[in-house]
């Protein structure tokens, strides 16, 4: 197909305002999937995504579209996760793209996210399509909401916003042509130039290897063609090529402008990262795409298997080849063996980790808590970046220590205000800026300055819950400011737990420690000895509780033990009551958890 009959795009929006559902919609009304076919949301395949309703990851998928002009067209549709925590993936998605359809739902107006968006795309240089989506809905405002687009930009025409319905179809077919009428073609170089496709996605099959999704820049790609990754510097030969439809479907060739995929077989998936370049291993391109930026983590957590570390490692390294954001590290620990120190982009994106290795590997894992990362200066001068509690220094070391901070934009509706500003003064928030969208008329807009460690661990979800999810927060810039925080970490029956270690603010350590010394009293399984459960900070106990032993059931259980087994074990509890030494027994998820809800 001519490359001037290609459009590629993707739909973007504030979460929930019906990206998947148009992204269906589309999807039916260009035949790609028929009536039977058609299930609500198909693009969001992954377990993960529909357990939790949000879209995780990118999904591409090629529709053909007769427009009115009697053409064909191909209009490549990739899908954007929604979730604060992942917008690294939407500039990725946007990168392959020459137009974007800004959804906004006309009963909520313009919120948060979508201006957040909105601002990836315009830094993108592509073409924006403001659309109003839910027109059926009883609560539209339709209206008002199409002047809160205006304003969000002067380039934007209030004849050319449409409206549509998701759900029912209506203002879709116009859609369809507007997206053929306003969104450029790709541009490709006029004679056959070398290959250059940028990888903007990748997925792992047990068979077929690495699955690399691409988009063409310049140039064809044959099945069979022996191509080479430019930046991991490794040949391959195409196993098969081709499109999504929206399920794989083979291609003899793959010209310029097109999205689609490439079989490599490749199976080693350490190397490959997306926003490699895919050339000719003989005379090809010398000039790679310009990659992507390199995602920053946000929290750090270790992971530990709970049966097998390898398996562990092969599926995370799987899930990081299609997930780039993942910062991972080897990590050890006494009590849980071999694991990572693994980056993440947030909360919720650890929390999607630990359900994808669970549900895609079947690997459960064990996560400690999540911590941000902390500059400490030492007294000899030295600057460590700690992102593991267990590696901060010595407190006789330190001469100071900086937390990051970030600016957090949030956008609330006027009668959450106050309630948004107790909770961000009682999570430490300093307020710089607050002031009413006069533009967006009904939106205010509150600018903090917050410890990013306040917002990893609770702020958002305090927020979604007490505003009932009418508050939405961006996250800015990650600058570093002195804090005055102190390691706190735990001794179980006298023995150190190093997976227990957290950074806490040392006006709140004290309520603290007494709080998980408490909690762990009914976290830690019972032994047959009593343990005492202590937190120390700085060389000093803080807290301490008895973890009371199972004595009774254990040496007078209903099974019959023999007198000398009895003896053996009230002997060795005996023996731990004067022995400090590693832990015994394994600790349980539950007792990591309970350092979540601090
Ligand atoms: P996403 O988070 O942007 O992908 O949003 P979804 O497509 O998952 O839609 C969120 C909710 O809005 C779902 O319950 C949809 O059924 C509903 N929805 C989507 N589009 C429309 C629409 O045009 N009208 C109405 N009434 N509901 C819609
Ligand atoms: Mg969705």
């Amino acid at each position: 197909i001519d490359s001037n009959n290609i459009r590629n795009f993707s739909i973007i929006a504030h979460i929930d305002h019906g990206k998947s559902t148009l992204a269906d919609r589309i999807m039916e009304f260009t035949n790609t999937v028929d009536d039977r076919t058609a299930k609500p949301q198909l693009l969001d395949n992954m377990t993960v995504e529909k357990e939790h309703g949000v879209t995780v990851k990118a999904q591409t998928v090629t529709n053909y579209y007769l427009a009115k002009d009697n053409q064909q067209y191909v209009l490549n549709l990739i899908d954007t996760p929604g979730h604060v925590d992942f917008s690294y993936e939407v500039s990725k998605s946007l990168s392959a793209t020459e137009g974007v359809i800004l959804l906004v739902d006309a009963t909520q107006g313009v919120q948060a996210q979508t201006i957040a968006n909105y601002n990836l795309a315009k830094a993108q240089h592509i073409k924006i399509m403001p659309v109003i989506n839910k027109i059926d809905s009883p609560n539209a405002e339709v209206a008002t909401v199409k002047q809160q687009i205006l304003d969000l930009d002067s380039e934007f025409k209030s004849a050319d916003i449409l409206e549509t319905s998701a759900k029912n179809g209506t203002g879709v077919p116009e859609l369809l042509e507007a997206i053929v009428a306003n969104i450029p073609a790709p541009q490709v170089a006029d004679q056959a130039p070398e290959l250059k496709a940028l990888v903007f996605d990748m997925t792992y099959d047990s068979y077929q290897g690495v699955i690399v999704h691409i988009r063409l820049v310049a140039g064809e790609i044959k099945a069979n063609q022996k191509l080479v990754l430019m930046n991991a510097g490794k040949t391959f030969d195409a196993k098969a090529i081709g499109i999504f439809n929206p399920n794989m479907v083979e291609q003899d060739t793959l010209y310029a402008g097109e999205v689609g995929y490439v079989v490599t077989g490749i199976k080693e998936v350490n190397q490959i990262r997306v926003g490699d370049t895919i050339t000719t291993a003989v005379a090809g391109t010398a000039e790679p795409v310009p990659g992507y930026e390199e995602a920053t983590p946000v929290v750090y957590a270790g992971i530990f298997p709970k049966d097998d570390f390898l398996a562990m490692k092969s599926a995370l390294f799987k899930i990081a080849l299609n997930d780039s954001s993942l910062k991972i590290e080897d990590d050890y620990s006494d009590a849980l063996g071999q694991g990572f120190r693994v980056g993440f982009l947030g909360n919720f994106h650890l929390q999607i980790i630990k359900e994808r290795l669970l549900v895609e590997y079947g690997v459960e894992v064990i996560t400690t808590s999540p911590n941000v990362t902390y500059k400490v200066h030492l007294k000899n001068d030295k600057v460590v970046s700690v992102n593991n509690p267990v590696n901060f220094p010595n407190y006789s070391d330190i001469d100071y220590v900086e937390e990051p901070i970030v600016m957090v934009t949030i956008t609330t509706l006027p009668e959450s205000v106050n309630q948004v500003i107790n909770l961000s003064e009682k999570y430490r928030g300093v307020l710089i800026d607050l002031n009413n969208l006069s533009n967006l008329s009904n939106l205010v807009q509150l600018t903090y300055n917050m410890p990013l460690s306040e917002i990893a661990y609770h702020f958002f979800n305090a927020l979604k819950s007490e505003t009932h999810g009418y508050a939405t927060l961006s996250m800015g810039e990650i600058t570093y400011q002195p804090a005055d925080v102190v390691k706190m970490t735990f001794d179980i029956n006298y023995s150190n737990v190093p997976q227990l270690t957290f950074i806490t603010n040392r006006v709140n350590a004290a309520d603290q420690s007494q709080e998980l010394v408490h909690k762990l009293k009914y976290a830690v399984p019972r032994q047959l000895y009593p343990m005492p459960a202590q937190a120390i900070v700085e060389g000093k106990v803080i807290a301490r509780v008895d973890i009371p032993p199972i004595r009774k059931n254990a040496a007078v259980s209903g099974e019959k033990k023999s007198i000398s087994k009895q003896q053996a074990l009230l002997r060795r509890q005996s023996l731990n009551k004067r022995k400090a030494k590693q832990l015994e027994f394994e600790l349980p998820q539950s007792v990591f958890d309970i350092f979540l809800d601090i």
